[in-house]
């Protein structure tokens, strides 16, 4: 008889406390004011939740140049710049704004550290969606992305300098590049407490704690999920192999050959069922045991506005 493959799910994985905030409102205002409703930006980085809600009334447009005007438009849990949210009011768009708390955190942050005067340095990716909302809130922010940008960032007073993190960033990557930002400026201030967010944070550590055992780690989630991808780089940075897939479509039987211990996880704006998905497609290629290993437990939830909820 074929010895059964081991499948071992990271937890936790798939969606946190902010995606599942945000979907719930595009749902709420779907519900409340009639489709279409208009989301700037996807509303979560994972196409199957952007089809979804499609399918149920959303739309989806890169700017409020795309929204007519007097419709209500959702801001996505990656949040905005101000001058976003001042074009919106100037022109009397009715906003609901999904922006997670924990991004709405780091947007105070960067206005309260700018205000005392510092030199505000924001690590993050150049590009991403919360990273250009964060830039939009402290005048003057620098953005550096790895060790090298911040061993060359300059700034107006190195006893004046603070430092911020986009929410989905590698925990492990990110202590270098602050450590190196400290090296240079000794004052160096940061958040009280830190920037990356709970759900990327355990994630991160539950993927950690299967790596060893595993041959194969596969992390359900879109290409443009920052978080996702983390989980992919801590894996292969622990020195198993690991890819990512938008859904169990995405695997390659040529990945499974030899590989006797299979790890599945998802980014935090990836839907559950999509793990359900990956794993029947597993058994389907043959025997599998599964279990779960649990390297944090969740209790986070955030909740719908209330004016949403009626
Ligand atoms: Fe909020 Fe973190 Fe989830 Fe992003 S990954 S929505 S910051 S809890």
């Amino acid at each position: 008889m074929e010895t059964p493959r081991t499948v071992v799910l990271a937890a936790p994985r798939s969606f946190c406390a902010g995606v599942e905030r945000a979907i719930d409102m595009v749902r709420h205002v779907v519900r409340l004011r009639g489709a279409p409703v208009y989301v700037r930006k996807q509303i979560v980085h994972n196409a199957h939740v952007v089809a979804d809600l499609e399918a149920e009334g959303a739309v989806f447009v890169d700017e409020l140049d795309g929204v007519p005007d007097g419709a209500t438009v959702v801001f996505s849990a990656h949040g905005v710049a101000p001058a976003v949210q001042a074009e919106a009011e100037r022109r009397g768009l009715d906003v609901v704004d999904a922006t997670c708390p924990l991004v709405a955190k780091v947007h105070a942050e960067a206005r309260r550290f700018g205000a005392r005067g510092d030199t505000v340095i924001l690590i993050g990716h150049r590009g991403h969606e919360e990273v250009e909302g964060t830039l939009g809130h402290a005048p003057g922010i620098r953005l550096v992305r790895d060790v090298a940008e911040a061993a060359a960032v300059t700034v107006d007073d190195p006893a004046r300098v603070s430092y911020l993190t986009q929410t989905t960033l590698a925990v492990d990557e990110t202590a270098g590049v602050v450590d190196t930002l400290r090296d240079r400026f000794p004052r160096l201030r940061g958040p009280d407490s830190e920037d990356i967010c709970y759900a990327s944070t355990n994630r991160q550590s539950a993927v950690a704690a299967i790596a060893a055992e595993c041959d194969l780690i596969l992390v359900v989630g879109s290409a443009n999920s920052s978080n996702s991808q983390r989980l992919v780089e801590v894996a292969r940075r622990l020195g198993t192999a690991a890819h990512l897939i938008e859904d169990a479509s995405g695997i390659d039987p040529a990945w499974l050959r030899g590989a006797g211990t299979v790890g599945v996880t998802a980014g935090a704006s990836a839907p559950p069922h999509l793990v359900d998905g990956v794993v029947a497609a597993l058994a389907a290629a043959g025997p599998i045991d599964v279990r779960e290993q649990t390297a944090e437990p969740e209790t986070i939830t955030f909740l719908v506005p209330p004016s949403l909820r009626n």
